[in-house]
């Protein structure tokens, strides 16, 4: 299976760009979605933070208490090691089993990672690098006008992501999302179809 490793910095339209391609036929695993089923009441995820740093940090139904673990590791860089420490091996286990299991049937597969370059866990399967990138001004806007965050708390989850240029210096393909919701579309399908016939 040939993966194409999705990535972009907050609002940059990943989630969106990775929709895009699911409506041409491709396979997707998405690490987000992954972190969210492992985290979840009963998950791997869920026991390995209960192991690793207390029950504390489970919530009352048994899921990972994201608020509690968001505080833990706010400013404390050894902590906020230690979670990645144990949630990326296991969100990186699970995506591996999701991408061995996909049929063969799919042109190729997107997996989309928020810090795939900051992490660096995919290079071994990666086949092509894509960037959905934008100005951040248009970044903000779009997690504001998403989340209602404010502009300091997008800032510092922007600033925790690598800068714009060298996740750009990193990528084999770029999509640039600066214009409306139609070219982004036309932007994704040019590409679908460079991926659909390098396959065949
Ligand atoms: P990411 O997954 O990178 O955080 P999303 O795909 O969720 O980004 O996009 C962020 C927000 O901006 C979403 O609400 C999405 O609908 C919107 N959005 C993304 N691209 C465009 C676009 N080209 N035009 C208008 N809205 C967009």
């Amino acid at each position: 299976m040939r993966v194409v490793g999705l990535t972009g910095g907050i609002g940059s339209g990943k989630s969106t760009v990775a929709e895009l391609f699911v409506r041409h036929g491709a396979a997707l695993v998405d690490t987000d979605e992954i972190a969210h089923a492992i985290s979840a009441s009963g998950g791997i995820g869920a026991q390995a933070i209960a192991h690793a740093f207390g029950a504390d940090f489970l919530d009352a139904t048994g899921a990972i208490d994201r608020a509690k673990l968001r505080a833990l590791v706010f400013g404390n860089d050894a902590a906020r090691a230690q979670l990645n420490g144990v949630l990326h091996p296991l969100i990186r286990q699970e995506a591996m089993r999701r991408l061995a299991a996909l049929p063969a049937t799919a042109p190729y597969a997107i997996l989309a990672v928020p810090l795939l370059f900051e992490t660096n866990a995919y290079a071994d399967v990666m086949w092509r690098a894509l960037v959905v990138d934008c100005p951040e001004a248009m970044q903000i806007a779009r997690v504001k006008a998403r989340n209602q965050l404010d502009d300091a708390t997008i800032r510092r989850i922007m600033e925790a992501q690598l800068p714009r240029q060298a996740r750009l210096a990193q990528a084999d393909d770029v999509i640039v999302n600066d214009g409306d919701l139609a070219q982004l579309a036309d932007n994704v399908k040019k590409l679908h179809e460079i991926y659909a016939q390098a396959y065949e």
